[in-house]
């Protein structure tokens, strides 16, 4: 016998016995689309009935029973026209969610049983889900904030072929005790001990670097900044700083340094680094559990199940075509 005190946290087993029936899949999700019942999202009628499928799917489809209108707990989402069994998703959702060095496809298909090729699609669609909700949480407090610039990319980390050359600078702000709303409208306060920001600059450009903080930071933090860059920050920090609040103090970078090192480490260890075009979303899922690090698995599961019924859609092709400009404008930078 085990004592039940052994299981502080959810588990694949609770997972699987969860959520293995399809039906308790798709709840899963409407409770996070719909948390207060069905609301119609054509005439915002709140009753349904449900409509049998012919090709036998079992995704139920809920049609309003005021103006007709028919849709899917998936429609709407990022989630929308996947052919993957929900339970799929919420299998590979949570092994995304457990592991913490890297997250490479193949791991997570060893891991669940979802083929390679759809859980590499279910990645990409994850973390651009994951860039979106980041861009939602507008910082409503915090105590200081910690800036840096480092570079990605380069020879060391390249391999042949496009982007072996190539180098991006990645502004990282650590923000100290951040606090942010949830923008759903679900009036929610959270708080990180430390999260980071984000951003790919195409230098140590002063203009870019200002926009990233203006419209990442509170305007009444503190900025802690390296020596070497401190007549930076001060520019930059215009709006943010007035001489006497600005601290020039290296003993407060240690956790950004830790921070910029355990995402390259990170990402090292994902199939021995990344293509530069994917570097952003990498980022996005870095910049998404690290704010998030501190919370129960079973809140940061419910979370990324809300991140991906609060994304939008994303056909196959439209990622191809994202992450092909992508590749065209860090050519051009
Ligand atoms: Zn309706």
């Amino acid at each position: 016998m085990f004592k039940k005190s052994l299981f502080k946290d959810l588990t694949f087993a609770d997972i699987h016995t969860q959520y293995s029936d399809p039906h308790d899949a798709e709840r899963f999700f409407f409770d996070l689309k719909w948390k207060d019942g069905f609301v119609c999202s054509k005439c915002g009628h709140t009753h349904y009935t449900t409509v049998v499928r012919k090709n036998g799917s079992l995704r139920t489809v809920y049609q309003c029973a005021h103006c007709g209108h028919q849709e899917s707990v998936t429609a709407g989402t990022a989630l929308e026209s996947t052919k993957a069994p929900l339970f799929s998703w919420i299998l590979v959702m949570f092994a995304y969610v457990i592991s913490k060095t890297g997250t490479s496809a193949k791991y997570i298909s060893d891991l669940t049983g979802v083929s390679y090729h759809t859980t590499k699609l279910m990645l990409r669609k994850i973390k651009q889900a994951q860039k979106q909700d980041n861009e939602t949480h507008i910082a409503v407090d915090c105590d200081a904030i910690e800036l840096d610039v480092f570079s990605y990319g380069g020879k060391k980390h390249g391999k042949r072929g496009w982007g072996a050359e190539g180098k991006v600078n990645v502004a990282a702000a650590v923000i100290k005790h951040y606090v942010w709303d949830d923008m759903d409208g679900d009036e929610e306060v959270f708080e990180a001990t430390d999260a980071v920001k984000f951003r790919i600059v195409h230098s140590e450009n002063k203009a870019e670097l200002k926009k990233f903080l203006e419209e990442e930071v509170p305007s009444d933090c503190v900025v802690h900044c390296d020596r070497s860059s401190s007549n930076l920050a001060l520019d930059i920090a215009g709006k943010l700083v007035d001489a006497q609040k600005f601290e020039v103090d290296t003993d407060h970078l240690s956790s950004l340094d830790h921070i910029i090192s355990n995402f390259r480490s990170k990402v090292q260890g994902t199939a021995h680094g990344i293509a530069l075009q994917f570097l952003e979303n990498e980022l996005a899922d870095f910049e998404w559990k690290l704010s998030r690090r501190k919370w129960k698995k079973k809140s940061i599961f419910a979370s990324l199940g809300r991140t991906l019924i609060s994304g939008a859609h994303q056909t196959r092709q439209g990622m191809i075509d994202y992450f092909k400009d992508v590749q065209k404008q860090l050519v051009a930078a």
